[in-house]
């Protein structure tokens, strides 16, 4: 194309079209699933709707045909931090971006207006709220827009979870600038969404761009929850004793909890909660994205706008509500695509708690009956012996492989059997004590157990009291967890928890159904606990000693410029440094993530850390 323009050619190299600025200003050497058909499709002039996964990849398809096509792109987002970490990252790579919000002064925005007018910006990132102001309308009438891009494009729809009414205005966009290319992406949008996308922002003309989801490089694993204080623990220092991750918890005393005892254990870590002072709340964010191998504890309230790429492990202690939810928190760990861990724990309480929970709120009954219905998918999805991924992307509407190799249950495959008698046992023992009485006192009759409690009631009495005594109390709470996660038994609101019988319930009591469950888990010795899939893969010692030094100079570097490592460069740049120790800058520019400017700059530190090294 003989219009492209790249405004940045300051630097000294002037890229024409997508693929160059890919590999002089990104320093990568080929597209990723459909980049590269959104960005020739952007640069042609058509406008897009994209549904990428979080890591995805989604920024560099607005990005460079901002780059690529003349003038200006125009990038709406609704989050303040992430602007500015796009912006840092920019501007490292050479790209001249800025942004507008309400962070800057009017001075600060005075400048950014002048250089947008004099047309020295490639992107401008712009709050919503700004957009739609007469000032910034009647400034885009005056200087040349490349492209607009609209990011967390689901913030339109009343349906998505993040509405935000701003952006219910951004049709205009399209309406006062039919020239310009639009291009909306989200990682999230269901079908009511995703046409709310296209109605909203007036692009029924618009190409829909639709990736997989799945995130191969994270490995999928639950476990059962017995002691999930040294169950964490032992994960974090066989795993991911070098790595920062996020540790995510039902409530706020429980994020204090786990965030002091694991400080106290030695691991880098800190709390996150909405009760947390503001300032605290920031500092600890801060630092997080700042420094290395820090431990966020966290309720759900952080991590929308999280753009760490190197979060290695997402560990969630306490169940959540949705599969979607929990699919969108695990999507944090892993966006540099290398191997990361997703890991659940889960135990009987969970279960119980957050069905009465469901079942007492004050939803409707509609309400209730989709929320619990959500909560049985993930449900099923714990206690599933099938592929953890197929089991997620087929709930998302894809075809995926029955296979992945990289879940738990691909792993080490688990081993069911037929439960099908001691479920009649467990549920003779409800039906037998009336049905008003939890798991707990149930395990005592089975298991035979004469508490005092038992006596009062004259429940050694029953022909089910000791009839249970092949499995200990563990292996019941195992087996009365999958009945009710099964839905062949049902929680008690109003008797605190106590189970009831159900339709299913009966099925298996008369045998008319018999009824597989999982083996009964063991604890696993350590070396069983670490599968390989989820270890960065070094040749050697030198290779990893390596590896940490690369990281050493790249946070020091970063400390002196006031960025966030991964700005300067990625692990898995700093990996591949590791792994093929260039001698020479030429050769260093073939390293994935070395851009033009980014050679000029870091080349040759590097080299010399690598040298040292004796390669
Ligand atoms: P999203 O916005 O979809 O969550 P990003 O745009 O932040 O994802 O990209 C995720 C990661 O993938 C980033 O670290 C980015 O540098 C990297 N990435 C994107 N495209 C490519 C590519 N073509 N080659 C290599 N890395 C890429
Ligand atoms: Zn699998």
């Amino acid at each position: 194309m003989e219009t492209n323009v790249f405004t940045a050619a300051s630097h000294g190299f002037v890229p024409k079209n997508s693929k160059q600025v890919l590999k002089e200003i990104f320093g990568f050497s080929g597209f990723r699933g459909l980049q590269e058909a959104i960005i020739n499709h952007v640069i042609a002039g058509r406008n897009a709707v994209v549904l990428m996964p979080t890591g995805g990849g989604k920024s560099l398809c607005y990005q460079i045909p901002a780059i690529v096509r003349p003038g200006t792109g125009i990038v709406v987002s609704p989050l303040i931090a992430l602007m500015k970490d796009q912006v840092e990252a920019l501007r490292e790579s050479g790209v001249n971006a800025a942004f507008l919000n309400s962070s800057l002064d009017y001075k600060e925005s005075r400048l950014i207006e002048e250089d947008l007018r004099n047309g020295r910006l490639d992107l401008l990132y712009v709050a919503p709220e700004r957009v739609m102001t007469e000032w910034f309308q009647d400034l885009l009438s005056q200087i040349d827009i490349s492209i607009f891009a609209i990011d967390e494009a689901h913030c339109v729809s009343q349906w998505g979870h993040n509405f935000r009414p701003e952006y219910a205005e951004l049709y205009v966009l399209a309406k006062r600038f039919p020239e310009v290319p639009l291009i909306a992406l989200t990682a999230t949008a269901d079908g009511p969404t995703r046409n709310d996308i296209f109605d909203r922002l007036s692009l029924r003309n618009a190409e829909l761009f639709i990736s997989g989801f799945d995130r191969p490089n994270i490995t999928y694993r639950v476990q059962e929850k017995n002691d999930p204080k040294s169950q964490l623990l032992s994960f974090i220092q066989q795993e991911h004793s070098h790595d920062a991750g996020i540790i995510y918890c039902q409530t706020r005393n429980r994020v204090e909890e786990i965030a002091e005892w694991l400080a106290k254990s030695g691991v880098k870590a800190l709390p996150y909660h909405a009760g947390l002072d503001a300032k605290v709340r920031e500092r600890n964010q801060t630092r997080f994205i700042r420094e290395e191998k820090i431990v966020m504890v966290a309720t759900i309230a952080f991590g929308m706008g999280i753009d760490k790429p190197n979060v290695r492990f997402v560990a969630h202690l306490d169940i959540p509500r949705t599969l979607e939810g929990y699919y969108q928190e695990t999507g944090r760990a892993g966006r540099d695509g290398l191997p990361s861990t997703a890991m659940l724990l889960y135990g009987l309480s969970d279960v119980i708690e957050t069905q009465s929970r469901i079942k007492s709120s004050e939803l409707d009954d509609r309400q209730k009956r989709i929320e619990l219905q959500k909560f049985q998918a993930l449900l099923g999805y714990c206690e599933s012996v099938l592929c953890r991924r197929s089991i997620v992307l087929s709930y998302f509407g894809e075809n995926p492989p029955s296979s992945c190799n990289n879940c738990d249950n691909c792993i080490t495959p688990p081993i069911s059997w037929n439960g099908t008698v001691a479920a009649q046992k467990a549920l003779s023992a409800v039906y037998r004590t009336s049905e008003t009485f939890g798991v707990g006192y149930l395990i005592d009759i089975l298991t035979g157990k004469l508490t005092p409690r038992v006596k009062d009631w004259h429940h050694d009495q029953l022909k089910t009291f000791g009839v249970g005594k092949e499995f200990n109390k563990a292996e019941w709470h195992a087996i009365f967890r999958q009945l009710i996660a099964g839905g062949y038994l049902s929680v008690d609101v109003e008797g605190h928890g106590s189970l009831k019988l159900n339709k299913e319930s009966m099925a298996i009591l008369k045998g008319e159904k018999e009824i597989s469950l999982r083996r009964i888990e063991k604890k696993a010795s350590p070396k069983e606990r670490k599968p390989e899939s989820s270890q960065k893969a070094f040749a050697d010692e030198v290779e990893e000693e390596l590896f940490e030094a690369l990281r050493e100079r790249r946070l020091a570097l970063a400390r002196e410029a006031n960025v966030p490592p991964y700005i300067i460069f990625h692990d898995s740049t700093l990996l591949e440094m590791a792994h093929s120790k260039p001698t020479s800058l030429s050769q260093m520019n073939r390293i994935p993530g070395v851009g033009a400017r980014k050679l000029e700059r870091y080349g040759q530190i590097f080299l010399d850390l690598i040298a040292e090294f004796g390669a």
